[in-house]
């Protein structure tokens, strides 16, 4: 006889039977996992908090549930869900530049005073304090530049400073060690390379240490006055998708479509009136829809009763 027919016959067979109350709870949660299917599968759920879907939307279903999803499930929409959702179909050609033109007509009369929030005098100044800004409130940076602008006023006194004083004067911006050592850097190439004077070109500026595009951008377009580009930030990615302007999510891939449909002349302002508006109406985890003057125009916006 077998080792496992011996123990088969030395202990009668157990056969698991489910408490009632085990039984409840499974009754429930197969009860709840229908419902959930059966609100996914016609889901139509296209933006913020139950947002409608454009007419005449297709929405496209994942075949398996995201966290954007088991998140509204839940009933919370996070920042990433509210992205996640957006599956209106987007316009396209002419009409998805008229519809960028007339957002922009919008936010200009919506935030006439739109601006670059970082306190500069020149594009040293305001170099230094795009580089700062990284991880870092605006508001944090123009607390913290003053004192550093006192002590090295232009690129050639900053160029000669020992990193530990440059480190205790940016410490409360974050990540202050790398921020310390790429301003000196910065610095220091702009004096080797452009006589002390930081450069107006697109290939100059992402050149230098701590210099992306997204810093040389921001320079040129509000130290220079150049539209060389459109600047990118959380706000912009966030609010592009939700206005139906793309559906990138690469912020290079985002400004490229931008680009392409944002007028020239507006590149620099639009990032402005698009961070402007994330930040007082259009907000990561709670969009203001029902006070938005966009809504009319934004495919994002929930009908009026669900948000009431
Ligand atoms: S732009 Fe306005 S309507 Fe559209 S999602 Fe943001 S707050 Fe809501």
């Amino acid at each position: 006889m077998s080792r496992r027919a011996s123990g088969a016959a030395r202990q009668p067979l157990a056969v698991a039977r489910p408490s009632a109350r085990a039984a409840s709870r499974t009754a429930s949660r197969t009860a709840t996992a229908r419902t959930a299917a059966s609100s996914t599968s016609s889901s139509r759920v296209a933006g913020p908090r139950g947002a409608r879907t454009a007419p005449g939307a297709v929405v496209r279903e994942t075949a398996r549930p995201s966290k954007a999803r088991k998140a509204a499930e839940r009933g919370r929409a996070s920042s990433k869900a509210i992205v996640l959702r957006t599956r209106f179909p987007l316009l396209k050609g002419e009409a998805l530049r008229a519809h960028a033109r007339a957002l922009v007509d919008a936010l200009l009369a919506l935030h006439p005073d739109a601006h670059c929030e970082l306190d500069f005098r020149d594009p040293y100044e305001l170099t230094v304090a795009t580089i700062l800004s990284a991880q870092c409130t605006d508001k944090r940076v123009n607390l913290t530049t003053p004192a550093l602008f006192a002590r090295y006023p232009d690129a050639p006194a900053l160029a000669g400073a020992a990193l530990e004083e440059v480190e205790q004067l940016v410490k409360s911006t974050g990540f202050f060690r790398a921020k310390a050592k790429n301003l000196v850097g910065m610095a220091q190439a702009v004096v080797a390379r452009h006589a002390g004077a930081i450069p107006a070109s697109m290939d100059d500026l992402a050149a230098l240490p701590g210099v992306g595009r997204k810093t040389a951008n921001v320079v040129l377009g509000n130290a220079f006055g150049i539209d060389e580009g459109v600047v990118v930030d959380t706000h912009v990615g966030r609010l592009a998708i939700r206005l139906g302007l793309t559906r990138e999510t690469d912020p290079v891939k985002v400004e490229r479509a931008l680009m392409a449909i944002i007028p020239r002349e507006h590149w620099t302002v639009f990032s402005h009136l698009l961070i402007w508006h994330g930040r007082r109406v259009c907000e990561a985890r709670l969009p203001k829809c029902g006070a938005c003057a966009l809504r009319a125009m934004c495919p994002s916006a929930p009908p009026v009763a669900a948000d009431a």
